[in-house]
């Protein structure tokens, strides 16, 4: 079962839920898509053993085959090539791989070379994937797509979205089994989550709520799920040793058996079918 954990924004609680999850179970895959800031390897620890290099194909311009038409500038729909005075301008950072260029160029002046964004990190075992991006590159999505090649059949694996519901949300989620959407009782937690809640019903995706940092003042996400008939799957409580311990990088199912099996209990539970 491919269950992806994602929020509205940062910082809700989404990497806790996760890698709960994962430290929970007897054997899972964990793999940290929020490729721009990976942290789940702060709780769960793993040895990285394996660092495979991510490229892409970017455009190069043969100048003495090239006469300066501009077609290949007009065709990219993203900026990342143009002509300015019959020179050719390539920004490999904005580009998307789409080959474009290369085919509308009529004297074949457009090769494509490889451009390393990032790494996927693994350890030996399978149990533990992280994508990282270079600094100061713009595009995640082919990590993302590199890191969704490694999902295992044989055991459950939990993917770390990253946040937001942006399309590298899409390319985290799509295909997967079950969504579960982690929000904190806040007017920003309630409106992120509005969000998320229509991105994953627009991809037909079932879900269900985590509440982090829950607070029995404040019932707003309660009432905004009973409304919109989706299940509360569980609620972490705004407590100081739960915030104490993430602070030192223990997870609350790390650091009683209550919660691990909770978490537990959270993966039965969304095995068993629980949809919204
Ligand atoms: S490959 Fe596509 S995105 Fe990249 S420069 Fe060419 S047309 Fe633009
Ligand atoms: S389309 Fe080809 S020939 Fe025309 S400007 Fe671009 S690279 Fe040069």
């Amino acid at each position: 079962m491919k269950i992806a954990v994602l929020s509205g924004k940062g910082g809700t609680g989404k990497t806790t839920v996760s890698a709960s999850l994962a430290a929970s179970l007897d054997k899972s895959q964990y793999i940290d898509c929020d490729v721009e800031e990976p942290n789940g390897a702060l709780f769960l620890n793993p040895e990285i053993t394996n660092v495979t290099p991510v490229n892409v194909l970017v455009p190069q311009v043969d100048s003495d085959k090239c006469d300066g038409c501009g077609k290949c500038g007009k065709a990219c729909q993203f900026n990342a090539i143009a002509v300015v005075k019959n020179k050719v301008l390539i920004f490999p950072e904005l580009c998307h791989h789409c080959g474009a260029c290369m085919i509308a160029c009529p004297q074949d002046a457009i090769t494509e070379i490889e451009r390393d964004i990032g790494v996927v990190e693994s350890d030996s075992e399978g149990y533990f994937f992280q994508g990282r991006l270079n600094i100061g590159e713009p595009i995640t999505i082919p990590i993302i797509s590199e890191l969704k090649k490694l999902m295992r059949d044989d055991i459950p694996v939990i993917l770390d979205s990253p946040p937001g519901a942006s399309c590298t949300v899409v390319a985290t989620i799509e295909d997967c089994d079950y969504c579960i959407l982690v929000t904190e009782p806040t007017p920003f937690g309630l409106h992120d989550l509005i969000i998320a809640v229509q991105l994953v019903r627009k991809m037909g995706i079932p879900f269900g709520v985590v509440i982090n940092k829950a607070m029995e003042e404040d019932k707003s996400i309660h009432q905004y799920c009973e409304q919109e008939k989706i299940d509360v799957l569980m609620e972490i409580p705004f407590l100081r040793e739960i915030a104490e311990g993430y602070s030192k990088g223990v997870l609350p199912a790390q650091a009683s058996d209550e919660w691990k099996n909770n978490f537990k209990q959270l993966y039965e539970t969304i095995k068993g079918g629980a949809a919204s």
